[in-house]
């Protein structure tokens, strides 16, 4: 492939500093002074540290600045005790006043239900933070493939160790939940059984946990990118990197929690239909697939999570934790809720339509967990931090050899081969038809399901905004190179 100013390394093996410098190159040229970090894998040219220092500065005001994220700090949790009170107790439908005088009644009836069926009990408590407890246990105690993180500029450019050991943690959570169950010792049906209150509890730790994380950075002095106002600051967080001994919370957060207790919702649904109906719907078994498959590529494939934005860029505020503990696991499994307290009949569908819905979500899983793998160890490869680790499943094109990439004046390299030649965020792309597909399981039964596709949609076009937004600042020409070359965002010939 003969793109201009494209690059492409020898095939597996890696370039040296110097050769680096003396490639033909259209931008790097000899004069360019540059840093070489990492045993001269990567070379940040003096003016891409510049532009980084600029990137670790507060730059504009995202989400709407102060009133935006006030907004969401307040009306994320009321939406979602709005839209599950509507799962549980109003079939699924949109509940809603009768009249302009029944708006203070029907806002009693809401409340009625948070307080009776949603409030934190210890019972509650005990489940949550024991979920909590073990997975940061596992996380200290289980064996973990190490690898290397990004240079951080902030660090002066120096790389963190992450202990990778989210799939042997993983297997022991099945294990553990598995003989819980079948022993008879705590039936995993509890968890839907308890799904108010488990929620409730979920907002309460991630409230406390962010409070405490922001406060305990700015007394430390470790705070970065920061605005000035306290709302925002908390809500975008503090610290970059928050760490507890060989733990890397933020990264732990973002696996173990939200995708371990989507998984356990939907095992928990299914163990709630079967009690109930005598059998598990295609359905609900689908959504078992879907949550089993995520988690899994999330923990497989967790050496290549420091390569992505929320490792690299996002700070541990409110926004990442209380999606974690709380967002992700109590609105994403919508279609279990419902699944789990409904009659089969209101969503049965016909074998076509079935091999029609796992098809899809079996070809954008493969996307997803390809295209994903191809970035991340293709930054790795031009890092030399890449080796060769076997989970299962490895699919193939996971890794590319001799990828085509844009040597940036930054010092960085931007891949323009395997999936990444047809779209810039190919990975959004798959992910966002996956979430869809966890609606559709239920079809028209109930649109609350379709929540996590449409919220899904916002947030990835808002990163997609975000993310495009600091390239161009940190890329310049060669961010503009790079879209003439790769000229679609999300999907070929369309958008
Ligand atoms: P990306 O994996 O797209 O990472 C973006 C960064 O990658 C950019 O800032 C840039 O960093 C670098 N980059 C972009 N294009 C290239 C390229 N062609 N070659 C090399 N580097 C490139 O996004 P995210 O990290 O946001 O997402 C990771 C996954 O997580 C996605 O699949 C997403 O769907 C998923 N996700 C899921 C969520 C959920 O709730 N289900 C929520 C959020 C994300 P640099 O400046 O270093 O070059």
């Amino acid at each position: 492939m003969a793109h201009d100013g494209a690059a492409s390394p020898d095939d597996g093996k890696h370039d040296n500093a110097s050769s680096v410098r003396q490639r033909k190159n259209p931008i790097l040229t000899g004069d360019s002074k540059a840093v070489i970090v990492n045993g001269g894998h990567i070379v940040f040219s003096e003016l891409g540290m510049e532009v980084d220092k600029k990137l670790d500065t507060h730059q504009s005001w995202e989400f709407g600045g102060p009133p935006g994220v006030t907004a969401m700090i307040f009306g994320f949790p009321v939406l979602m005790y709005y839209l599950w009170i509507c799962l549980s107790f109003y079939g699924g439908q949109m509940a809603h006043p009768e009249s302009v005088d029944d708006i203070v009644p029907f806002l009693g009836r809401m409340w009625e239900h948070v307080k009776q069926d949603a409030a934190p009990t210890p019972y509650a408590f005990a489940i949550y933070t024991g979920l909590m407890a073990i997975q940061l246990l596992l996380a200290f105690i289980m064996p973990g493939y190490q690898q290397e993180g990004l240079p951080v500029p902030s660090l002066k450019y120096k790389t963190l160790m992450y202990n990778c050991n989210a799939l042997a943690s993983w297997y022991a959570t099945l294990i553990i939940a598995a003989a819980l169950h079948l022993t008879g010792t705590w039936r995993l049906t509890e968890i839907i059984d308890n799904f108010g209150s488990l929620m409730t509890v979920s907002m309460i730790w991630a409230n406390v946990v962010s409070i405490y994380m922001y406060v305990s950075t700015v007394v430390r002095g470790e705070q970065i990118r920061m605005s000035g106002n306290t709302i925002y600051d908390f809500f975008m967080g503090a610290c970059l990197n928050p760490r507890i001994g060989s733990v890397d919370l933020k990264m732990w957060a973002e696996v173990r929690i939200p995708w371990v207790l989507l998984f356990l919702i939907a095992v928990s649904g299914s163990c709630k239909q079967y009690d109930t109906f005598g059998y598990v719907t295609p359905n609900m078994a689908f959504m078992v697939l879907a949550t089993g498959l995520y988690i899994n590529a999330c923990a497989k494939g967790e050496e290549c999570i420091p390569q992505t934005w929320d490792m690299f860029h996002e700070k541990w505020g409110w926004m990442i934790i209380f999606w974690n503990f709380s967002g992700v696991p109590f609105t994403y499994c919508y279609s279990i809720v419902y699944m789990a307290a409904n009659d089969p009949k209101k969503y049965e569908f016909s074998t076509p339509i079935y091999i029609a819905l796992y098809t899809t979500l079996l070809c954008a899983y493969y996307v997803f967990d390809s295209s994903m793998s191809q970035k991340s160890r293709f930054r790795m490869q031009m890092q030399g931090t890449y080796k060769y680790r076997w989970t299962f499943p490895q699919l193939p094109w996971g890794t590319l050899t001799n990828p085509q990439y844009i040597q940036t004046e930054h010092g960085n390299r931007l891949l323009i081969s395997g999936w990444w030649r047809f779209a810039r965020k190919p990975n959004y792309s798959a992910d966002w038809i996956q979430s869809l597909t966890w609606g559709l399981c239920i079809g028209a039964a109930s649109p609350i399901p379709y929540f996590y596709p449409l919220f899904f949609l916002a947030v990835l076009t808002h990163r997609c905004g975000r993310d495009f937004e600091r390239c161009e600042l940190k890329y310049g020409k060669d961010w503009d190179k790079y879209c003439s070359i790769v000229r679609w965002r999300f999907i070929p010939g369309i958008y």
